[in-house]
């Protein structure tokens, strides 16, 4: 054989493996089917799974369901030997507040309240009240000049209800109880049931907040509200220390609870020492009182694609096409509290931040958003991926106009955007750590964050081509010579 034949051989045999690998790629896609989508979501969104609430019961049903999914596609558990990375969660629950002034007990409820992050418990009487007018020393107001608050009861009366600068500003000055006159007071907006933490917020020790009906002024001032009224409508100066008896407390009760991310690990062959994270967070908004809220395009669609994806992964792997990158599958809790699986996991990553080629994340891809019609149904919402590194967008078109040429909108990368969509789901949080990420999402519906948002709304025929497409850009993620650069500012 010459040296010449050998050289076209070797180019046959090099193009047919290439075409080979295409096709074998496209054969592993081809198993994320609507028909195994729709099982997965119609289990992820069941009643069974209550809504899927952080530090609940059903979701930690939707984590044991996702857990035993990464076992059976052989994926190795992704934090401490386990499957699950916990992360405290706190919770408080008011046992009592009670407010007298001038020695008439107020009722709770329907004539005052505490702000939910008035952390402390405070039993604490005096015969003073300091009032600070509009309460804003931290802006260009003169409130709070002329008195001394230092450990006082503090009465604010705001125009505008931003009572976190109003607790700054009375924690500035050492207040050591905050009262602040809401003029449109109404009854049922007391905070008693539970609400959850993700840090330990009392560290910040804001003053604990009152807040009272204005119909409770002459209660407070007596003879001396119409003078106080006057002044402050001409905008004079009307902080002062009023001798009046006031006698709070507040007690609450915190609880520890915990919820967790689903991580599953296939480790890979010649870059394992570089990882791909894929992510879609698994929790919603749970149930109010027996109203469930299935969630199941927020984000059981993400979910069930993660699943899919590395069902996928697991049938390559066992066809002897393992990835060359690790991939890291990754559902996520307490993002619709705000992000905070994410951050958790920002913070104490599986893998190294900086060996992390890319965050490829999912959040709400099985609908088509409203007012969308027609032949632009083929469409998905692409954020982010232009924002860190210049490799990545190429990449992704790349793959879409070779498979499914989904139509990629990019409205919500827009730096501008009204939404802020950018910031608002998992992706951020390795963003910020300098990951170059993008974002999948096909828009916002009528049943968006609705006890409505139900499996049977799902397009499931949608779902899989974007889930696919997704698959795609995973594949090549993990798969290509060098880690994403992350050369964008
Ligand atoms: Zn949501």
């Amino acid at each position: 054989m010459t040296l010449l034949k050998q050289k076209i051989s070797l180019f046959f045999i090099l193009a047919l493996s290439y075409l080979q690998a295409f096709t074998q790629v496209e054969k592993f896609a081809n198993t994320i089917t609507s028909s195994d989508l729709k099982d997965h979501l119609y289990k992820i969104a069941s009643a069974e799974m209550k809504g899927r609430e952080t530090a609940t019961e059903g979701q930690r049903t939707a984590a044991a369901y996702i857990e035993e999914q990464f076992k059976q596609y052989h994926l190795l558990p992704g934090w401490e030997g386990g499957y699950q990375q916990q992360f405290p969660v706190f919770r408080d629950s008011l046992v009592r507040a009670s407010l007298n002034i001038n020695g008439r007990e107020l009722e709770f409820d329907s004539e005052f309240y505490v702000t939910s992050n008035s952390g402390f418990n405070i039993a604490f009487q005096s015969g003073e009240i300091v009032f600070a007018g509009l309460g804003r020393s931290d802006t260009s107001s003169d409130d709070y000049k002329n008195v001394n608050a230092r450990g006082k009861v503090v009465v604010v009366w705001p125009k505008a209800a931003d009572y976190y600068s109003l607790q700054r500003a009375a924690k500035k000055n050492g207040a050591e109880a905050l009262l602040i006159v809401q003029s449109r007071f109404s009854k049922g907006n007391a905070p008693r049931e539970a609400r959850m933490y993700v840090r330990d917020y009392r560290q910040d020790s804001l003053p604990n907040t009152f807040v009272v009906s204005d119909k409770l002024l002459p209660v407070i001032f007596k003879d001396h509200l119409a003078g106080i009224d006057k002044a402050m409508k001409a905008g004079t100066d009307v902080s002062k220390s009023y001798p009046v008896p006031v006698k709070l407390e507040h007690a609450k009760i915190t609880e520890h609870l915990q919820s967790s991310n689903v991580i599953g690990v296939m480790e890979g062959t010649d870059k394992k020492q570089q990882a791909v994270v894929l992510t879609a967070h698994y929790d919603h908004l749970g149930a109010r009182d027996s109203v469930i809220y299935y969630g199941a395009d927020d984000d059981g669609s993400g979910t069930v694609t993660v699943l899919e994806i590395a069902q996928a992964f697991s049938l390559a792997a066992g066809a002897g096409m393992k990835p060359r990158r690790t991939i890291i599958f990754m559902t996520v809790s307490g993002e619709e509290k705000g992000l905070w699986g994410s951050a958790y996991y920002s913070d104490h990553p599986a893998f190294p931040m900086d060996s992390t080629s890319a965050n490829v994340n999912i959040d709400m891809i099985g609908r088509i958003e409203k007012g969308r019609k027609g032949d632009s149904l083929n469409y998905i919402y692409v954020v982010g991926d232009n924002r860190l590194s210049s490799d990545l967008r190429p990449i992704s078109e790349g793959l879409n106009s070779k498979h499914h040429k989904l139509h990629f909108d990019y409205k919500y990368n827009s730096p501008d955007d009204p939404e802020r969509i950018y910031y608002r789901s998992d992706h951020y949080n390795f963003a910020k750590k300098g990951v170059p990420a993008i974002f999948y999402f096909s828009g916002l519906h009528e049943d968006y964050h609705r006890p409505t948002d139900t499996p049977d709304k799902i397009r499931y025929d949608l779902l899989s081509h974007r889930a696919q497409t997704i698959f795609y850009t995973t594949w090549e993620i993990a798969n290509r010579d060098e880690m994403l650069k992350r050369d964008l500012p």
